[in-house]
């Protein structure tokens, strides 16, 4: 049963809990040695599948290395072998980031998270009146960019990024080459922009699951980040690997 599953984890509000700064994350002690016995027993099946770069996670998971999809999947790295996600590939988006700086600088707790090949403007911690002019700000960059880029906007935060970077696409890239090729997908992702991925997965023949609360394509649900790690963790130990038990979206 194990050795024909491929899991692929969101990071953000799946494995932990979303922090006011992106930056301000907390890691559960048990998570990364768990991830890396989860890892073992799917024969290197497991990667991270996120919005952030591959170096934070790293940063996050260390001194563990997984395979990453980072970047909404501008970028992969699987097996130490790295793809996508040069800053210099994106000329027309890094011209337009001091722009993007200037426009926020008075808005009180708008943060911009520049990661190279897309950028992020939080606006978690400020007043719905800045928050509103924040999300108006990126709305407007990303237009100038519209086609070659997207915005994509999740839980306080809009992103800009290349159009042709989505978790979907992402999941089914690493389905095309070993460990991953020939195994069923199980995604598990918490916030709306992980929707798109739910859908591909499901059609695919894959099953999704949908971290919290809020509607979704995925026919399965966990509470919270907590619910994933106890999951995880039970996995990990050698519990099961039965998708279909869980409880229904
Ligand atoms: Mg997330």
């Amino acid at each position: 049963m194990t050795a024909d599953l491929a899991l692929f984890l969101d990071f953000d509000g799946t494995l932990v809990e979303i922090a006011p700064r992106p930056d301000a994350v907390r890691v559960d002690p048990g998570l990364v040695p768990a991830l890396e016995r989860l890892r073992e027993r799917l024969g290197g099946a497991l990667a991270i599948v996120t919005g952030r770069p591959i170096g934070v996670i790293d940063d996050f998971l260390a001194p563990a290395r997984f395979d990453v999809a980072g970047l909404h999947g501008v970028e992969r790295r699987v097996n130490d072998a790295v793809t996508g996600g040069r800053p210099e590939d994106h000329p027309d988006l890094r011209a337009r980031v001091p722009r993007l700086q200037a426009l926020v600088a008075d808005l009180d707790a708008v943060l911009i998270e520049d990661k190279g090949a897309s950028v992020a403007v939080h606006w978690r911690l400020a007043n719905p009146e800045d928050a509103q002019r924040a999300e108006a700000v990126v709305k407007s960059i990303a237009a100038e960019l519209d086609g070659p880029y997207r915005l994509q906007l999740g839980k306080a935060v809009g992103e800009i990024v290349p159009a042709s970077a989505t978790k979907g696409h992402a999941i089914r890239a690493l389905l095309e080459a070993p460990p991953y090729a020939g195994r069923r997908a199980v995604f598990l992702g918490d916030d709306r922009t992980d929707e798109l991925a739910f859908a591909s997965v499901n059609a695919d023949g894959g099953v999704s699951v949908r971290v919290g609360p809020g509607e979704t394509v995925a026919p399965k649900r966990l509470a919270d980040p907590e619910a994933v790690r106890a999951l995880l963790y039970a996995w990990a130990d050698g519990a099961p690997m039965d998708v279909s038990g869980l409880p229904e979206a």
